[in-house]
């Protein structure tokens, strides 16, 4: 007589594409080595899906090609069970797309970043410490409760203990699990990393809160804005940057806001190029309904020093303990939002401070105030500019801005430009409500 079937261990290869979802293949675990140099098969096409679901009509690929996933084998996570005690294990692996001589592929982002951190490693002497804030919305048919209140994060107490416990065990040294100012919001934050493995812990959040979610039969969803009336969801990238040595570089306790001259012009790259920057960082039509001034978001390209509503905002450092200001010292950008991909985001934004720096590029957008509060002179004199104001205006920005487009693989933006022309085709008729009803189901 044969053995009783038990279900086989898989582990999945994945890539986490332009729209920021995450796909990919499985076989059992125990078949791992055999997969480990040459990855599994994967088709060009697939990275012109739009949000929607469907293969954006001209892309670059068409029913031509194949390709591998590769895996990169420090990048797996494992969370081996959770609350349901039937769910099979969490085991996946971040992988790189290449063609099938092993040669990169244009428009994998995660190789555009990883070829942009070698860039701030060989050009500019430099390495990358990085994290994602995310906020989402989890209904559990909770009663409504009070923001940051305690009723709240009591309402999400075991969701929370087993997020964190999850995390921890996939490897993303979280932080903190904690109730945000809208109904039924709550963020979760981790710890810094360097390089890719930053994105690649984005992405680890996304899915093990994802994971959670489903294992305890809740709904939940990353999407900037989840009904019309909801508080925003955000996702806040953290970057500080440091010397091969691993001295930090944006700071200078000699300057008013203490940001280097480094600092000073990386910041300057950030905003100058941010308008054409946001097709990539608030990338969907529903984003532009949450980069709206008086939301803690962001609606103009501008620093300020602990300001909720800049772009880019100085993060406050605590100096109680006798803890190190300079190894605090971080900048976070604000005008994010989980429609993006983190790999492609990150590296549009590392793009642009590369430039700002090579160009030495002057910061003069900075304000302490609301940037909407000001009047249009005051606004024009130090070069603070409106973000765009939908997804549409932002393609335009990035059409317009040669530096980007350059630096930038023409088969990436190529397909890029396919998938959200159809994208926003297939969202045209619908009505601010209804879109953020539509991106609510769909992250
Ligand atoms: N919910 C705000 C956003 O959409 C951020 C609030 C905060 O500063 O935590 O970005
Ligand atoms: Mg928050």
């Amino acid at each position: 007589m044969s053995e009783r079937l038990t279900p086989l261990p898989m582990t999945t290869i994945v890539t986490t594409d332009l729209i920021g979802i995450t796909r990919g293949r499985s076989f059992p675990t125990d078949e791992l080595e055999h997969y480990q140099a040459a990855g599994c098969g994967w088709v060009p096409a697939n990275s012109a899906l739009t949000p929607q679901d469907v293969i954006a009509q001209t892309n670059p690929w068409g029913a031509y090609g194949d390709l591998r996933l590769i895996p990169d084998l420090a990048s797996r996570v494992t969370v081996n069970n959770g609350p349901d005690t039937a769910a099979p294990a969490l085991d996946f692996i971040h992988g790189d797309i290449r063609e099938t001589d092993g040669r990169p592929w244009g428009a994998c982002p995660r190789t555009l970043l990883r070829d942009e951190i070698e860039r701030y490693r060989d050009e500019l002497g430099l390495q990358v410490n990085a994290a994602f804030e995310h906020e989402f919305n989890l209904h559990a048919g909770f009663a409504e409760h009070l923001a940051f209140s305690l009723e709240a994060q009591r309402q999400g107490a075991e969701f929370g203990g087993w997020l964190l416990s999850a995390l921890r065990a996939g490897g993303v040294e979280p932080e903190m699990f904690l109730p945000e100012y809208g109904k039924h919001q709550y963020e979760i934050t981790c710890r810094p990393t360097l390089g890719v493995a930053a994105a690649d812990r984005a992405v680890n959040v996304r899915e093990i809160t994802r994971e959670i979610a489903r294992q305890m039969g809740l709904d939940l969803s990353f999407a900037p804005k989840t009904a019309a009336d909801a508080v925003c969801n955000g996702v806040h990238l953290h970057v500080s940057l440091l010397d091969l040595q691993g001295q930090p570089m944006l700071y200078d306790a000699g300057t008013s806001n203490g940001l280097s001259t480094l600092g000073q012009h990386w910041a300057a790259g950030i905003l100058h190029y941010l308008p054409a920057l946001c097709a990539f960082t608030a990338p969907t039509p529903v984003s532009y309904e949450r980069l709206q001034p008086h939301h803690w978001s962001a609606s103009y390209a501008c620093l300020g020093q602990q300001n909720r509503e800049a772009a880019l905002r100085i993060c406050p450092t605590v100096s109680l303990g006798g803890k190190s200001v300079a190894a605090q010292y971080n900048l976070e950008f604000r005008a994010m939002d989980a429609t993006a991909s983190p790999h492609l985001a990150m590296a549009a934004l590392l793009i642009a401070g590369r430039l700002g720096i090579q160009q030495r590029l002057a910061l003069n957008a900075i304000t302490d105030e609301i940037p909407d509060s000001l009047n249009t002179e005051q606004r024009k004199d130090r070069g603070i500019v409106a973000l765009p104001a939908s997804l549409a205006q932002a393609l335009d920005c990035l059409r317009r801005s040669t530096d980007l487009n350059q630096a930038l693989p023409s088969a990436l933006l190529d397909t890029y430009f396919a998938l959200k022309t159809e994208e926003l085709a297939l969202t045209e008729q619908l009505s601010p409500a209804d879109l953020c009803e539509h991106y609510a189901r769909l992250y």
